[in-house]
């Protein structure tokens, strides 16, 4: 409420009322209309002397209020309904007056009670405004589907429902197909938007939304990765995975690739090492149930390299009053026991631990369990063998291993624009790199015969690593199926006894330096056991040095797919939010945006292609519109660093059960059988990746876009479109728009490009720059031709 004064006004009458005035009041009224002031009629209240006053006030016919205020003996007041004329006329008769309110208080009053009306009514009828972000309609793997989202501006009240209705096809009653409830996503205390994907029994053409707030919005039902098959070559040869492939099987293979194929491929050695599939000899004395008296023994040395050949027995000494001591023979360990008057072993595990590591301390290392401070009583142990735990057989190599890209391209010299495809950054991810070898050899082998192939070859530079943690992989292969980080051990001794060794190492898509648990961002963990430990710093993993190494090294390298699994997902930058306000790295920009979107449907059609599966349309975007915040994954410092077009696969889409009518998950390892199809149907999304990079190389036609004005009447809103693709730059302050200039983002999570909005007349100037780099009517932001777009957008 707006804070009101009441303004009274004595008006001191000094002159008598001598000289007696005609009043004639209506007179007056329609006598001054030139001052509103004049005429403007006023509450006022009128010192009287007495009842004959009044009366004389009475025969005038003036318009008095029911309020009569006699003061006895002294007199009284009459309030009356005057102009400001009429006022000076009595006044100028010798009568006092006070203003009591004026007319101009009564509009604001006036005003007021309509704001408040207006705002009830507003809150009675409070329709929210909603929109409709995608209706689609696919099938995947036999069945039908329906997929809707859609947002409310009241989205984050959570009493906001969103209601769904939908016909059975063209020319069929609007909501004949069913109704439903849409889900609300909520993530990190953010309301993203609504969803809901159910399975129909015929492709509905029109979709409504209801909320319950009244908002409402109809769409048109789209098809999602929909029917065109592309065409395959005369003869086009895949399917070469039988069975999964340990590192070293893969490495031998694309070796043998490289070698057969030499004219268009070779091997790429990684110049970082990584710690290797090896890990020092253990044993412990004592148990976890004793933590005291448990005492933790590690080899200096690798397990393989004599670790696993020592031997520790701690043992009772008969007397009384003997000392600690310690016997080494070869690799064997002998602790004696020190035992008290009564001849009791005596010996404190702080004890052994210090004699250990003073006596034996070039072979071992003793430390205590899980931080205790040592003050139990050792017990005599049988000999214990120290041992590294691996079960891996000895013709897997335990060294630090050199990782290895196959490079495939007839002009491998960084003329050609380069693709990245990486897979199992994440050990147990068995399925990911039979997508990546899969593709390499559909490349070598369908060369000489496929022109599509061919095509793609001879015109880029494609650098594949089947495994990015080779030693995590074996370890996944032969120790822990579920093992999804690299092998290093940065725990420290307290977290370093043998029966955390599964949680151990460093999650390689974690570990990088954009958007890192370093800089803030969420989904990732400074703790050693975490399954998202970031590493002890960032990039301190040579797994990880390797693909940045490999960017970095080759400009060329424009697009990179980051395979993972399982899920069906599909997603690029940003990969992280920061925890408070869900404040994401940079958003790419509304063209870039609409680059990675049009780019997907390509791949994701090649994909259907193989089996039917349907990569979901809610499962299609920017990683933390679709899953969650990845702090320093990899596909965040491929594009914020190195400006590559980095996306993720999140292969093995879950399975419908058509019967059952429901979604079933594949999981990490399943059957080869079905682990098989996902690499084929993968694969084929690789090769759909390669011709949109084909596109992006030979793409020399610059954008054209339009400025579309819409008006009103205190502003005008900007919208463009462009011809393909492109980021719009822009400027309304009369400057030359450069790469500095504002540019066109997207409007929210989900949205489309932002639209903005022209206060007063302004001249426009922009520019288009496509995803290839081409820039409308070849302008030069940094040249001096003014061959940009411009126009004059007038504002009332
Ligand atoms: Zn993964």
């Amino acid at each position: 409420m707006k804070s009101r004064k009441t303004k009274k006004k004595l008006i001191a009458v000094s002159m008598a009322a001598a000289i007696l005035l005609p009043l004639q009041l209506a007179t007056v009224h329609a006598a001054s209309p030139s001052t509103t002031a004049k005429n403007e009629a006023m509450l006022v209240k009128i010192h009287l002397k007495n009842r004959a006053d009044l009366d004389k006030l009475l025969s005038y016919g003036m318009d008095l209020s029911e309020n009569l205020d006699q003061h006895a003996g002294q007199g009284m007041e009459a309030d009356a309904i005057l102009t400001k004329e009429e006022m000076e006329i009595l006044q100028l008769r010798g009568y006092k007056t006070d203003v009591i309110s004026t007319q101009h208080e009564i509009q604001t009053l006036r005003q007021e009670r309509q704001f408040t009306v207006q705002q009830e009514k507003d809150l009675a009828a409070a329709k929210d405004k909603v929109t409709i972000l995608r209706a689609n309609y696919f099938t995947s793997q036999g069945g039908k589907f329906l997929y809707v989202e859609a947002k409310t501006d009241a989205g984050s009240l959570n009493s906001t429902v969103l209601t769904a209705t939908w016909d059975k096809g063209k020319n069929t009653a609007p909501g004949s197909g069913g109704t439903a409830a849409l889900e609300r996503i909520e993530d990190a205390d953010v309301y993203m938007y609504h969803s809901m994907l159910l399975s129909v029994d015929t492709r509905p053409s029109t979709v409504n939304i209801t909320s319950s707030l009244g908002g409402t919005m109809e769409a048109k039902v789209t098809d999602w990765i929909g029917g065109k098959k592309p065409t395959p070559g005369k003869h086009y040869v895949s399917d070469f995975t039988d069975h999964y492939m340990t590192p070293t099987e893969l490495d031998q293979r694309i070796t043998k690739l490289a070698k057969q194929f030499s004219s268009i491929a070779e091997i790429v050695e990684l110049p970082y090492e990584t710690n290797g599939y090896r890990r020092k000899a253990q044993t412990m004395i004592g148990d976890q149930a004793n933590p005291a008296s448990a005492v933790v023994i590690t080899s200096k040395k690798w397990g393989h390299e004599g670790g696993n050949s020592i031997s520790l027995q701690a043992v009772k000494q008969e007397g009384a009053n003997l000392p600690l001591s310690i016997d080494t023979k070869e690799n064997a360990i002998v602790v004696k026991l020190a035992t008290d008057a009564a001849g009791q072993s005596s010996s404190k595990a702080k004890d052994v631990i210090q004699k250990v590591n003073a006596e034996a301390g070039s072979l071992v290392t003793a430390t205590s369990f899980r931080g205790s401070s040592g003050e139990g009583l050792v017990a005599s142990t049988e000999k214990l063998k120290l041992t590294d735990g691996l079960k891996a057989p000895e013709s897997i190599s335990r060294e630090p291993h050199t990782m290895k890209a196959i490079r495939i391209g007839k002009h491998r010299d960084g003329s050609k624009a380069g693709v990245l495809l990486y897979s199992q950054e994440h050990a147990r991810e068995w399925v990911t790199p039979l997508v990546s070898v899969e593709t390499a050899e559909r490349l070598l082998r369908n060369y000489s015969t496929d022109k599509a192939t061919r095509k793609l070859v001879n015109n880029l530079d494609i650098f594949i690593v089947p495994s990015v943690n080779p030693d995590g992989a074996t370890y996944s292969f032969y120790d822990y199926n579920w093992q999804r980080k690299n092998m290093a051990n940065h725990c420290g001794p307290e977290k370093s006894d043998p029966a955390l060794r599964n949680t151990w190492g460093v999650d390689l898509n974690r570990n990088h330096g954009t958007g890192s648990v370093y800089d803030g961002y969420l989904g990732s963990s400074t703790d050693c056991q975490s399954s998202v430990y970031g590493g002890p710093s960032e990039q301190s993993e040579p797994e990880a040095k390797n693909l940045i190494w490999l960017a970095d090294e080759n400009p060329n390298v424009k697009f990179a797919m980051n395979v993972h699994s399982y899920g069906g997902y599909f997603m690029w930058p940003p990969g992280a939010y920061k925890a408070l306000g869900r404040e994401t790295l940079p958003r790419p920009t509304a063209g870039q945006e609409a680059f990675f979107w049009s780019a997907s449907e390509r791949i994701l059609q090649q994909i259907k292609e193989y089996r039917g599966t349907t990569i979901l349309p809610g499962r299609t975007g920017p990683v933390p519109d679709v899953l969650y915040s990845a702090a320093g994954n990899s596909a965040d410092a491929l594009w914020y660093n190195n400006g590559i077009y980095a996306w993720d696969f999140e292969v093995g889409a879950d399975l419908w059960n058509a019967q059952e009518r429901k979604w079933e998950p594949v999981g990490f390892q399943p059957p080869f059988e079905e682990g098989h199809e996902e690499a084929m149907e993968f694969a084929n999304g690789l090769i759909g990746m390669l011709d949109v990079a084909y596109d992006y190389e030979h793409d020399k036609k610059a954008p054209t876009s339009k400025l579309h004005v819409k008006r009103s009447m205190e502003n005008a809103t900007l919208e463009f479109s462009t011809s393909e693709p492109a980021t719009i730059y822009y400027t309304t302050n009369n400057k030359r728009p450069t790469f500095s200039s504002k540019k066109i983002k997207i409007s929210g999570i989900r949205e489309g490009a932002e639209k903005p909005v022209l206060e007063q007349t302004a001249t426009v100037k922009w520019f288009a720059v496509d995803a290839s780099g081409n820039i409308e009517n070849h302008y030069k932001p940094e040249g001096k031709k003014d061959n940009y777009r411009s126009e004059t957008v007038k504002v009332k």
